[in-house]
């Protein structure tokens, strides 16, 4: 490591920046909340990327964005990409200038996905893909008009899938700016996308900086580094508002919650367990990780948890 990494070493340890630098996170979605991770993790020691856009940045988005003025027209992945090389000129990224349905191979060697886009349709396929691989993902969400946000670290069959999550925390955490009113979260509008305005770039950056904060943590599972944290999932709040309803929490506070696993979800339990043919066997708490296992279906990627 040179010197350009002495104060990160100094404050996480050599040990751990060596781990962080052999980590590899990939990264869908380089809009204002995606960029901004993957710039926030490259300057904390993780030097191997995945970063997947098929979007070219525009004047519209510099306000609101890590690349500026000069990155306009650029894809934004590649524009990301430079960003991270400036700040480490030794990061290793992978480019994906198209769009994540097509490019389903890169997420193949990554130790946790950041998933950054907005449509939930994608979402939920992503979703499959990372239960298949046993890919850690992280999910933020930020409410409109960035009023406050969420982020939560889904870990296939070890608590929610995102399908589990999602529908848990829509139905379950009303996120509303007035008592009584509807939900600001989680309507989704007709191009599939979470029909809600975009908050400032100081409430998005707040929530994408826990989000690279908690994967940080994440990738330092194991280590004295890592902190056990209060609940799988994190409601924050940038101004006075209902994150559960009817009870009103002040500016820049948050909530843990625990979301459970649904056991009945469509997606990683039942249909899961037809499509691995085990059936058979009764077992009314989903697929484990020895059953996957023993399926075959991924063998590749090795669960750090175990270390703890
Ligand atoms: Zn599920």
């Amino acid at each position: 490591m040179s010197n350009l990494w002495e104060r990160v070493e100094r404050l996480i340890g050599s040990g751990n920046l060596d781990r962080l630098a052999e980590k590899k996170v990939g990264v869908v979605g380089l809009g204002s909340g995606g960029g901004f991770v993957a710039l926030s993790l490259a300057m904390s020691g993780v030097s191997q990327f995945a970063l997947i856009d098929s979007d070219e940045l525009e004047r519209g988005n510099i306000t609101r964005h890590v690349a500026d003025l000069r990155y306009v027209g650029a894809n934004k992945a590649a524009a990301v990409a430079d960003l991270i090389r400036q700040r480490n000129p030794d990061a290793q990224i992978d480019v994906r200038e198209g769009l994540i349905e097509d490019n389903w191979n890169c997420l193949d060697d990554l130790d946790l996905l950041v998933v950054a886009v907005d449509n939930e349709q994608v979402k939920y396929a992503i979703n499959e893909q990372c239960l298949k691989r046993r890919l850690r993902a992280s999910y933020a969400g930020v409410y409109e008009r960035g009023e406050g946000g969420d982020h939560a670290i889904i870990k296939p069959f070890d608590g929610p899938c995102y399908a589990c999550w999602s529908e848990a925390t829509r139905e379950g955490v009303k996120v509303s700016l007035d008592p009584g009113g509807d939900l600001d979260y989680g309507m989704i509008g007709e191009m599939g996308t979470l029909d809600a305005e975009p908050g400032l770039w100081v409430n998005v950056t707040k929530v994408a900086g826990i989000q690279a904060d908690m994967i940080i943590n994440e990738l330092l599972l194991g280590t004295s580094a890592h902190v056990e944290m209060p609940g799988n999932t994190l409601l924050v709040t940038n101004t006075y508002m209902d994150i559960i309803e009817g009870q009103e929490s002040e500016p820049h506070t948050g909530l843990w919650i625990e979301i459970e696993r649904d056991p009945d979800c469509l997606v990683c339990g039942e249909r899961l367990k037809q499509s691995l043919s085990l059936l058979a066997k009764d077992d009314s708490e989903g697929i484990s990780l020895d059953d996957l296992a023993a399926s075959g279906l991924t063998t590749d990627i090795v669960f750090e948890e175990e270390e703890g």
